[in-house]
């Protein structure tokens, strides 16, 4: 899985792709280049749905054009193609930056559309409404990651449960300070969420190599996830 590039703006021109688009309204843009991991011939979709569920329950009030979530809730057949699973895997990214942006900006509506290249096949542009860049940034890394992981057989980890509820905890109470603010709020930080204040440094510097605290930092580099 390689993100290729993350823009913000509006991109008047794939509006009329889905109708639950709001006019004007501004847009992420991932391209993203989906791969099968190769010891995987098979991927069982319905465990990946059902592990993404615990880390993220309101995946399962979204609606989707495509029937990818009906699909996966019925245990339907699972396209084997190999084309239509990088297909099922961009799509499922998709749905989990949605949910995680719009969990913790809280939107009431967020739509997406996610649009395969002909060549090369195993490219996707993903056009997700988003209200915060930054936040948006982080979900697509963060999605990106967790998805991959699934993949291979893995189940969302302690670290994964913590990063999205400390985002969620730092939008609403103190709007993204830098990490150094947020350093010297430690204590406060951890007396809130019952963690150590150590969990909470080290989780707040992960953050911050998401690119999601203000900082003059760059954003990580794509290829390291
Ligand atoms: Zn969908």
């Amino acid at each position: 899985m390689d993100i290729k590039e993350i823009s913000y703006g509006e991109f008047p021109e794939i509006c009329g792709l889905n109708k639950r688009f709001k006019p004007g309204g501004r847009k992420l843009k991932v391209v993203l280049d989906v791969f099968v991991p190769r010891s995987k011939k098979k991927i069982n979709f319905s465990l990946i749905y059902r592990k993404l569920l615990k880390l993220l329950p309101t995946l399962e009030r979204h609606k989707c054009g495509e029937n990818l979530f009906n699909n996966l809730r019925n245990h339907k057949e699972i396209p084997s193609h190999k084309v239509e699973q990088i297909t099922h895997i961009a799509h499922l990214i998709e749905h989990v930056i949605i949910d995680l942006q719009s969990n913790v900006t809280k939107l009431n509506s967020c739509s997406g559309i996610t649009c395969g290249y002909k060549n090369p096949e195993h490219r996707f542009d993903l056009f997700i409404e988003c209200k915060e860049e930054k936040v948006g940034k982080f979900s697509v890394f963060f999605a990106v990651d967790l998805v991959k992981r699934l993949l291979v057989g893995k189940s969302p980890s302690k670290r994964d449960f913590r990063l999205v509820k400390l985002v969620k905890y730092l939008y609403r109470r103190t709007s993204l300070l830098g990490l150094n603010q947020l350093i010297s709020l430690q204590a406060k930080i951890a007396s809130d969420l019952g963690w150590t204040k150590r969990s909470v440094v080290s989780l707040l510097r992960e953050l911050e190599n998401f690119g999601l605290l203000d900082s003059k930092k760059a954003l990580p580099n794509l290829r390291s996830l």
